[in-house]
């Protein structure tokens, strides 16, 4: 009982949140009045985080520390900038203020990518282009309406275009960070959810409280905006103190659905924004800035182009390889084989086929079941990947049966060749459990063909007759089968 009560402190939070939220959008108090709820809540969100890491002790804490040690700039930031609109009322930029904000969006980008890098060790292509063109797109908006507006005010010093421009760049880079987070696969924890959550409504805070600004309201006094950072801030918290957050980040073993609906959508959105910018200015009459919004298309649409590919490939790869084991599959081998023969006959090189079946392998999923029976098929063709030689082709060409087709190989060369495989197999026990360790052994079939008349059946079928006299005289060794000869003429 006293183990759970942690565990709710995050739905605590969220109330709370809700609460100070709602006191935020329907009293109209004056200035402190309106700042307290807000300030409160900025004040508590470092706290959050850092009582989360103590209660929750996370495996690898460096990105939360780095999200608490933001949340302290952002704190003292929200601080210094109420206390100056409450004494002075004015400020120019760049205030103290406004270094720490961003300084903290610096922060919080960096515990961002810590996490995601945890997540998804190694480089994720697709996802990275995924996010480049969402990038790409969000770019070119955000220079359109905000930093476009900002460079060309030439009553501004240069300076205070800088730090105007640095907001949102620096959102922009939190967007991206938060789409690269959710399009990668992984678990989604409510740590996740709730970091995701912070993240978007921050974004869309920024993005709302430079709107008014950019419409000449009183953008510090806006009650929606101010509510919306109370509750990111709050989810930020409950994001902390959630017990998923211990290792909501650890390295995920899904493998990505790289083309789902939700990302198609999302790029085609993305894809489809900047020419309906291009389109909506050029309706209203105003002046479309054509090289930078063309340029934007054609590169969003080679990255379109890029993705395609390597889907096609994806597929390519997967209708050829055989899911258990890794090595190609049966469908493959056929027209590799296929392909062998044809280019044996024409430049009249040998080609040996070798088949390999597992002996008694009935017996192994039997004692330890079909998962048992699974793990020794990936070791033996892994094994036998790492033995197969370069222009080989090697297949899972049935349940327990593996075969290769090795070109330029003679009938001298290809019985050595056969005898090595079976001892890949036989010669070190495979675990089939974690506990347990089993002999295996394998028969084989070889067959070799000069190329003229290299043909795929009757490489096949003397391969098979092989390996039949293999398992015939006591499994576990290699049958070299007759060199296939021209049939003689019948004599008239
Ligand atoms: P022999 O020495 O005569 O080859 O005996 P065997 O038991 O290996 O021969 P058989 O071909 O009769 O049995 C092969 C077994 O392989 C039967 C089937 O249940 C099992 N098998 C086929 N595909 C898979 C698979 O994907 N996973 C597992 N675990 N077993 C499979
Ligand atoms: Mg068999
Ligand atoms: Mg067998």
């Amino acid at each position: 009982m006293h183990r759970n009560r942690p565990w709710r402190l995050w739905l605590v939070v969220v109330a709370v949140c809700a609460l100070l939220c709602c006191l935020r959008l329907i009293l109209g108090w004056p200035f402190l009045g309106h700042e307290i709820p807000y300030l409160a809540i900025t004040c508590a969100t470092p706290l959050m985080i850092v009582t989360g890491i103590l209660i929750h002790r996370p495996t690898r804490p460096a990105g939360w520390i780095t999200l608490a040690a933001g949340q302290v700039l952002y704190a003292v930031a929200d601080t210094i900038y109420d206390f100056d609109l409450w004494t002075t009322g004015e400020m120019t930029e760049p205030t103290p203020s406004d270094v720490l904000y961003l300084s903290s969006t610096l922060l919080i980008g960096a515990a961002v990518v810590t996490f995601i890098r945890r997540r998804t060790p190694g480089w994720d292509l697709a996802t990275g282009l995924d996010a480049l063109v969402v990038a790409i797109s969000a770019s070119i908006l955000s220079w359109e309406f905000f930093i476009k507006p900002v460079a060309g005010d030439s009553e501004l010093a240069m300076s205070e275009k800088l730090t105007e421009a640095a907001y949102p760049i620096l959102d922009l880079m939190l967007l991206i960070l938060a789409i690269r987070l959710v399009l990668r696969s992984g678990g989604r924890s409510t740590s996740l959810r709730l970091l995701l959550g912070y993240l978007l409504l921050m974004f869309a805070a920024d993005t709302a409280y430079a709107i008014v600004g950019l419409l000449g309201g009183s953008n510090t006094s806006e009650p929606i905006t101010s509510a919306t950072w109370i509750v990111s801030l709050g989810l930020l918290g409950a994001c902390a103190l959630h017990p998923a957050m211990r290792d909501f980040d650890s390295p995920s073993r899904i493998a990505a659905p790289d083309a789902t609906p939700a990302r198609l959508t999302m790029l085609t959105c993305a894809v489809l924004m900047v020419p309906g910018l291009q389109l909506g200015e050029h309706l209203a009459g105003r002046d479309v800035d054509v090289p930078l919004t063309s340029t934007a298309c054609a590169v969003m649409f080679l990255l379109v182009l890029a993705r395609m590919a390597g889907l096609v490939a994806a597929q390519r790869r997967a209708a050829d390889t055989d899911a258990l084991t890794g090595v190609r599959n049966r469908r493959y081998f056929e027209e590799a084989l296929a392909t062998e023969c044809r280019r044996a006959a024409r430049t009249g090189y040998n080609v040996g086929l070798i088949m390999i079946d597992i002996d008694h392998f009935k017996r192994v999923n039997d004692t330890y079941g079909h998962p048992g029976g699974d793990r020794v098929l990936r070791e033996i063709a892994q094994r036998l990947s790492s033995g197969t030689r370069a222009g080989a082709t090697l297949a899972r060409y049935g349940g327990e049966e593996f075969i290769a087709v090795i070109p330029h190989i003679s009938a001298a060369d290809l019985s050595p060749l056969a005898e090595r495989t079976r001892k890949l197999v036989a010669d070190l026990p495979v675990a089939v459990t974690d506990q347990t360790l089993i002999t295996v052994t394998a028969s084989i079939g070889a067959a070799t063909a000069p190329g003229p008349l290299a043909e795929p059946a009757e490489l096949l079928r003397a391969a098979d007759q092989a390996l039949y006299a293999a398992k015939s005289a006591g499994r576990n060794r290699t049958v070299l089968a007759p060199e296939v000869h021209r049939p003689a003429p019948i004599q008239g």
